[in-house]
């Protein structure tokens, strides 16, 4: 199967989901995750029209986002403080703000170049000790940081799902929902805050994403390897 047929099956089941969930297919975004290729794959993936590109690592994230500057880069991965200044400015949206030093850093790249950055919080929703992310009960403290923060847009939540269990996953998907609405009633009305994003699933998980309201959605393994299978 090629590139384009994996693509272009990808958000067909992507359009079937939402009309299964009710929903509006326009209002879940794919984003093609790349980091397991290089520029001829993601070139071939633009050539489909594939626009909303993430990457990990802020070494593949520089060197495609130079390459091809018209798709849309998100930052997905976990992101030292001292390469924080790699991505500012750079990405579309950074997924994975997870911690205090990480936002203190990123507001003051964005300061030096006198423009706000576009972020989602990361949530550990799953309590997994290896997972990264802000604790749930520690999200309204870490939003009342951001809101200090004038260079920062937080446009929403961000979770990884345990591996294994789709049922996990979706119990995972729907706290991150439930998160989401909860901030929303008592952080909504501030200029720098909004939560109408939600970025949750991958290759094997993103169904019950796309169910539990999942706005943009993170696949890779479908879209860019031949062998995999769900
Ligand atoms: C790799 C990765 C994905 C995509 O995972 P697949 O299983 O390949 O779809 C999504 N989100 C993050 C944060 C990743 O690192």
């Amino acid at each position: 199967m090629s590139l384009e047929t994996r693509l272009s099956d990808c958000k067909k089941d992507l359009e079937e989901l939402c009309k299964q969930a009710g929903r509006n297919p326009q209002d879940v975004r794919l984003i093609a995750v790349s980091k397991t290729v290089g520029l001829p794959e993601v070139q071939e993936a633009i050539a489909c029209g594939q626009f909303d590109f993430g990457e990990n690592r802020t070494c593949m994230f520089t060197e495609k986002q130079t390459a091809f500057p018209e798709a849309r880069w998100h930052f997905i991965g976990s992101l030292q403080s001292n390469k924080a200044h790699e991505v500012v400015g750079k990405s579309f949206l950074i997924h994975s703000l997870d911690r205090s030093s990480l936002l203190h850093e990123l507001e003051k790249q964005a300061a030096k170049r006198n423009m706000k950055q576009d972020v989602l919080i990361e949530v550990n929703v799953s309590g997994e000790a290896t997972k990264a992310g802000i604790s749930p009960k520690e999200l309204p403290a870490f939003v009342e940081e951001v809101l200090q923060c004038g260079h920062i847009n937080c446009k929403g939540l961000m979770t990884m799902a345990p591996q294994g269990s789709l049922t996990v996953a979706r119990k995972t998907f729907a706290g991150l929902r439930e998160l989401s609405d909860a901030m929303q009633s008592r952080y909504g009305k501030h200029d720098n805050i909004t939560f109408d994003e939600l970025s949750m699933g991958m290759s094997n998980d993103y169904a019950c994403a796309i169910s539990e309201g999942a706005t943009m959605v993170r696949i890779g393994r479908k879209i860019f390897s031949e062998s995999f299978e769900q």
